[in-house]
């Protein structure tokens, strides 16, 4: 089960952190892989990493908020690999303020970036998915703040509840095309984006507490939920988004 030999997956932010684990896991099941993120040298570090462990990789630089280098980065890929059938939309980041200390600059950078970075790249992928006609997946990577409130999340919250709601719409006007559209929703995962969060020992004991399991997740977590929303396997699953939190959301 859940095999991708001759699949191409396509991973938006695959440079570091849950994008580049994401990469190996999908690499580990045969999927060739074109990875995009806008830092040069972090994306050459994970080609090379990817390289190395036999996956055939095409890492490009891509900001997902502008339509024109997202439009080219899936013309690369469908030139070097002749199609696509997966898309991992994970590119995301965040900025935690206070409702009345957000400045504008805050928000466009957030909402840019996981909100309408995402509908740019669904969109494109999805084109490009249904003139191939072969069906396929598409994974927008939200988090347990698309779901509950948060605190200090203005941006970001609006953002993943945002990006919930265009998995459900995207599912609804792509099942007839055989494309499934799926979130999936990691709780608190150590990786640049949230290492310096997570160094204050108070606040991990705080949110270890908040979870059912007792820990926090580690990439690894992430694979076999991955693995299924990827998969041949998954073809009845649609418009959902997975909360792999550890039991967080579920308290
Ligand atoms: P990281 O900061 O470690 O990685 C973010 C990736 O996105 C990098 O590769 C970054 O590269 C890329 N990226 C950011 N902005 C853009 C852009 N405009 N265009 C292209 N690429 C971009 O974050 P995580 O791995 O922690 O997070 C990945 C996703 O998972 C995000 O969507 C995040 O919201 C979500 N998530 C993370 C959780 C966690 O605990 N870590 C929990 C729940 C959800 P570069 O900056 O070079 O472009």
């Amino acid at each position: 089960m859940f095999q991708l030999d001759g699949k191409v997956a396509m991973i938006t932010g695959g440079s570091k952190g849950i994008g580049l684990g994401m990469a190996h896991c999908l690499g580990k099941l045969g999927a060739k892989l074109a990875i995009a993120s806008r830092g040069e040298k972090d994306l050459e570090y994970a080609r090379q990493e990817l390289s190395e462990k036999g996956y055939e990789v095409l890492a490009t630089p891509v900001d997902v908020s502008n339509k024109e280098s997202v439009e080219s980065w899936i013309e690369k890929v469908v030139h070097e690999f002749g199609q696509v059938d997966i898309l991992v939309n994970n590119a995301g980041t965040n900025i935690r303020k206070p409702l009345v200390e957000v400045e504008g600059k805050d928000w466009e950078r957030v909402i840019d970036t996981n909100l309408k970075g995402v509908f740019l790249v669904g969109q494109a992928v999805a084109k490009q998915l249904i003139e191939q006609k072969k069906g396929g997946r598409i994974i927008n990577i939200s988090s347990i703040f698309g779901g509950v409130g948060g605190i200090f999340q203005s941006s970001y919250a609006a953002s993943k509840g945002g990006m919930n709601q265009l998995t459900k719409v995207w599912a609804h006007e792509l099942a007839e095309e055989g494309i499934t559209v799926n979130g999936l929703a990691p709780g608190y995962i150590k990786t640049p984006m949230t290492k310096g969060w997570l160094n204050d020992e108070e606040r991990l004991k705080n949110i270890i507490d908040q979870t059912m399991v007792k820990r926090v997740g580690h990439l690894e977590d992430l694979e076999g939920p991955l693995a299924l929303l990827a998969s041949d396997e998954s073809s009845y699953l649609t418009g959902q988004t997975l909360y792999v939190d550890g039991g967080w959301t579920a308290k």
